[in-house]
């Protein structure tokens, strides 16, 4: 067997787009990204936010050229078009596109309304569509491409206070399956991550206002048997396997993320 190592980055010369990377999980995945060689465009609502990931990821080493942010808001479809626009624009093509903007506002099956089961889908589930739907033509100029969507172990059955988030998550799970089946010959590869319990920003604004408590993480961690959360960093790494030419022939499959096995509630 003839082990070769590159010393280049693992995404040298290829374009990402990050969606919802000012913060959490997406901001996580643009930072590795771009230190192992990939343009990146930013994505997120804020354009101070965008700036200042921007800034960070540049004082960390990576080259200004090789990053730029983009304001959309993804409940708009014209936007998430729009978006994948400009990173043709901006970089002339797309190799990479991770979905990873979400609404995991919890609601049972009583208390979710309408309008929080409609939002959901549109920026879970409707949103990764038409921007992969619009990615598409650029991976295809480009001979082939990687699609990641950032799912959820709720995808399966789902908290009992995550009613819709839930479904959103499961429907982005059989989106990923059927359209790696039907994207494989022009060497597009589409596959998930579902994501574990992660310590992020938006995590950090939903617990302490479930709980009520800006504490709750000391509860949290003893539950946990690796004794922390999942970081970032932890699905960031995931997502460049899945991103890069290690995962080459690996299409259509779902990375249950956590610290043990799952598919139960
Ligand atoms: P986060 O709040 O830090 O990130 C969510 C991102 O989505 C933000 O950047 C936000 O700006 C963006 N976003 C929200 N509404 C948007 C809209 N209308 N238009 C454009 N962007 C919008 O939270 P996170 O934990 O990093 O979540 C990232 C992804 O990971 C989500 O898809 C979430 O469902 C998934 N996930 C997270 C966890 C966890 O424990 N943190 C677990 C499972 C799955």
């Amino acid at each position: 067997m003839n082990i070769q190592r590159s010393t280049a980055g693992r995404l040298e010369g290829k374009v990402a787009l990050v969606t919802g990377s000012t913060s959490g999980i997406g901001a996580g995945i643009a930072t590795v990204f771009a230190h192992e060689g990939a343009r990146v465009l930013i994505h997120g609502r804020n354009a101070e936010a965008g700036a200042r990931v921007l800034r960070e990821i540049e004082e960390a080493g990576v080259p200004a050229d090789r990053l730029a942010f983009h304001v959309a808001d993804l409940l708009d479809p014209e936007a998430c078009v729009g978006l994948v626009a400009r990173a043709g624009e901006v970089f002339n093509g797309l190799d990479v596109l991770v979905n990873n903007a979400g609404d995991f506002t919890r609601g049972t099956i009583d208390e979710t309304s309408i309008e929080l089961w409609d939002r959901q889908m549109a920026l879970n589930l409707r949103a990764p569509f038409v921007l992969t739907q619009a990615a598409l033509p650029l991976m295809r100029a480009r001979g082939g491409g990687a699609v990641v969507n950032i799912g959820s172990v709720n995808a399966y059955i789902g908290g009992m206070n995550l009613t819709s988030y839930s479904v959103t998550k499961g429907g982005l799970m059989t989106f990923t399956k059927n359209v790696a089946q039907q994207v494989s010959r022009d060497h597009i590869r589409v596959n998930q991550i579902n994501v574990g319990w992660t310590l992020t920003e938006g995590e950090q604004r939903v617990r302490t206002k479930e709980t009520g408590r800006e504490d709750w993480l000391e509860t949290a961690l003893p539950t946990r048997p690796f004794g922390r959360l999942l970081s970032p960093r932890d699905i960031a790494l995931a997502a460049l396997y899945l991103a890069s030419g290690e995962s080459a022939l690996v299409t259509g499959s779902v990375l249950d993320l956590e610290q043990g096995p799952v598919g139960g509630s």
